[in-house]
């Protein structure tokens, strides 16, 4: 379906839960969420109502994310029904990865054909103070079963933090020569929680231009990424520039949340509600909504915070 600007919308990103097994400084409160009461959520038949009706306006690519999404209990079964609805092409997964060791195998069996999986840095020390109780060895493991699990594609996602791992753009992108998977820099949102990230934090992400000068430009792959190439890696890096050039114009998305909201910009306030509606409500909420996705979700820097009203684990970044 085509928005009010001309963009084809095809893609949807589902956050299936608002909890997390971390609590990623630039992403959630140290305390966690409150969790909300569960007939407040959506139901996963509620899920898959609201996937067919999506799928009925032409989307054809989920992405489940969260939160974490490995910790929601019926995840396997969420994906296996998602992938099997008609229309739908491709289905992904996005997670911190410390529990794809036990699930990387059976989410590949449900469906799931491509993984990205976030990795900020290479230190131990560091991971456990960014994720403020996470353990490197576990995202490891997990990145080692997504490699064993045979998914088509897998990427890892690093959120470039000045001062913080801009020191490690060389071993991160390093990472493609050595295995079959893909790096992706972020540039660093300002939410409303990371308020306390001071501007040296918001790093563009020519900065890894500049500390890889070998890198090669190859073809963009349909996504959001500027792509490039180490001579003689396995893998892409990309760069993701949601800060400093901004692709509203190529956006193509929107996101459901755990709680049944669909917004169809990340950083804007509107969101349209499809818990409670029956299937064809939800198809006439989503078209309203498809409608009333903003031409761009004005400035974004240190200064201009996201307007989403809900912090990232909250949407599904
Ligand atoms: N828990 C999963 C994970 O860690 O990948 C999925 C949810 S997480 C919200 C999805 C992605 O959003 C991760 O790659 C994370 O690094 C990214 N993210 C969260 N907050 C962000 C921010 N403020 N700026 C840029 N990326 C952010």
């Amino acid at each position: 379906m085509l928005d009010s600007f001309g963009r084809n919308i095809t893609y949807m990103r589902i956050s299936v839960t608002e909890l997390c097994n971390l609590r990623c400084r630039y992403c959630m409160p140290e305390e966690g969420v409150c969790k909300k009461a569960h007939e407040d959520m959506l139901t996963e038949d509620e899920l898959l109502d609201a996937v067919r009706a999506a799928a009925s306006l032409g989307i054809t690519k989920l992405r489940v994310t969260g939160g974490e999404p490995l910790v929601k209990k019926n995840i396997l079964s969420i994906c296996r029904r998602a992938a099997a609805v008609p229309g739908i092409r491709e289905l992904c997964i996005t997670t911190n990865g410390t529990l794809l060791p036990t699930l990387a195998k059976p989410l590949r069996e449900a469906g799931v054909s491509r993984v990205n999986i976030s990795l900020d840095t290479l230190d131990a020390g560091k991971y456990r103070y960014i994720s403020r109780c996470g353990a490197l060895s576990q995202a490891a493991d997990g990145i080692r079963a997504a490699l064993d699990a045979g998914f088509e594609k897998i990427k890892l996602n690093a959120v470039l933090i000045g001062g913080f791992n801009d020191d490690e753009i060389p071993a991160l992108a390093e990472l493609t020569r050595r295995y079959p998977l893909d790096m992706r820099f972020i540039e660093l949102m300002p939410m409303v929680d990371n308020r306390n990230f001071g501007p040296e934090a918001f790093i563009p992400c020519a900065v890894v231009l500049d500390r890889l000068p070998e890198l090669v430009p190859v073809p963009p792959d349909g996504g959001v990424a500027r792509l490039y190439r180490l001579p003689g890696a396995m893998g892409s890096i990309g760069l993701i520039s949601p800060v400093s050039a901004h692709f509203c114009a190529a956006c193509n998305r929107i996101r459901l949340t755990a709680d049944g909201r669909i917004k169809p910009c990340l950083h804007s306030g509107g969101e349209y509600a499809l818990k409670g509606l029956d299937y064809d409500g939800m198809v006439e909420a989503l078209q309203h909504s498809i409608l009333c996705k903003p031409s761009w979700h004005g400035a974004l820097d240190a200064e201009n915070h996201s307007r989403a009203g809900r912090s990232m684990n909250q949407i599904g970044g």
